[in-house]
């Protein structure tokens, strides 16, 4: 199997599953200590959290705190709901976890939108606004947004600017300006389970879940420390390999784009992440690609929109019509894919096609 969805998740760092194991171990071990007990097996689980949670920080901008949580989905939540802010601004190509969370707090929310090229006008002002949220680094097709420009218009009209960047972090420095920004590790070579939300020094949040006071008193529930040992190690790896894991894709992307140079690319070219390949041909029957392309794993359009039937809000926002949209595949690559394997899985994709009669 070539897996080529690393937007959907991506493969766990041997560094970061070696980090959890020593978390996970039986009775024999004290590695199973709840971080919170004041015990001395208590107390290893808690340096272990906080170890994790400075490697986690390290990915952040400074005079901020980082706060886990069980995705970056709740860590959006905790933003969102928790800020108490009504008015909101969202761009129209944020994940649903953006999107459905501003709706859930005021059904009518203003909406971003985007050029054709994907990206949001970094020349926008805000008006009658309490919170904007901007993502980093679009899911679907790879696009990285002007976040800073965009915080401080928001900062300006006085509103709270929250920044989803779960497919940047690890791969581009943090947006600087924004006032929260939300990760998740299984995105960045982590494991599934847990996020993080990172908050600038001073902001108050009402917490979204109550209990027992954890994470400051901001996520009640007892953390695992395997879940954070991975996270922060995942964390720490990124940040060291961002460079190398950057000219990697970007050398994986330029091999793609070469054998499937029929293929129209949806988003901008230049202002983007190079392991995501959102691309369309006319006339495609996605459905029957993938099923012809077992060996090959990669999405039709988001994974977290797929099954739904309907076309991708996100390539609606660029303008392509329905049945360009629903002509769409995403290709996602990272650190773990080899050159060979992105030849072989484009070779297998663009002769699927030419036995469709695309
Ligand atoms: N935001 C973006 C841009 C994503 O791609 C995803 C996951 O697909 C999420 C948020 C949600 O992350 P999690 O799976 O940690 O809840």
């Amino acid at each position: 199997m070539i897996y080529l969805d690393y937007q959907a998740t991506t493969p766990l760092a041997p560094e970061a599953r070696e980090a959890m194991l020593a978390w996970l171990g039986g009775p024999e071990t004290i590695g199973f200590a709840n971080p919170h007990s004041p015990h001395g097996g208590g107390r290893a689980a808690a340096a272990a959290v906080e170890v994790a949670r400075e490697q986690v920080a390290a990915l952040m901008p400074p005079c901020g705190r980082v706060i886990f949580t069980g995705s970056a989905t709740e860590a959006l939540n905790l933003a969102i709901v928790g800020s108490g802010a009504r008015r909101l601004a969202v761009s129209a190509i944020e994940h649903a976890a953006v999107l459905d969370t501003a709706r859930a707090v005021n059904t009518d929310v203003k909406m971003l939108p985007v050029h054709g090229s994907g990206i949001v006008d970094p020349v926008t002002t805000f008006e009658d606004v309490d919170l904007v949220a901007v993502m980093q680094v679009n899911n679907e097709i790879g696009t990285i947004q002007p976040v800073e420009p965009l915080a401080r218009a928001a900062h300006e009209a006085g509103a709270l600017f929250v920044c989803d960047a779960v497919q940047g972090a690890g791969k581009l420095t943090a947006p600087t300006e924004a006032d929260m920004i939300a990760i998740s590790a299984h995105k960045l070579y982590g494991p599934k389970g847990i996020g993080a939300l990172w908050v600038r020094d001073g902001l108050a949040l009402a917490p979204q879940i109550h209990g027992g006071g954890q994470e400051f008193g901001l996520r009640s529930g007892t953390l695992s420390p395997a879940l954070c040992a991975g996270f922060g190690v995942a964390a720490k790896l990124a940040r060291e390999r961002m460079d190398e894991d950057g000219a990697h894709v970007a050398d994986l992307w330029q091999a793609a784009r070469a054998i499937l140079h029929r293929w129209i690319l949806n988003g901008s070219d230049t202002q983007r992440w190079h392991g995501n390949l959102n691309l369309r041909l006319d006339g495609l029957d996605v459905a029957r690609l993938m099923s012809d392309l077992r060996g090959v794993a990669f999405s039709a359009g988001s994974a977290c929109a797929s099954g739904s039937g309907r076309p991708s809000h996100v390539l609606s926002a660029l303008g392509l019509s329905p049945r360009e949209a629903k002509s769409s595949i995403r290709l996602g690559f990272g650190r773990y894919t080899s050159l060979r394997e992105i030849e072989d899985a484009c070779a297998s994709i663009e002769a699927a096609t030419v036995a469709q009669g695309v």
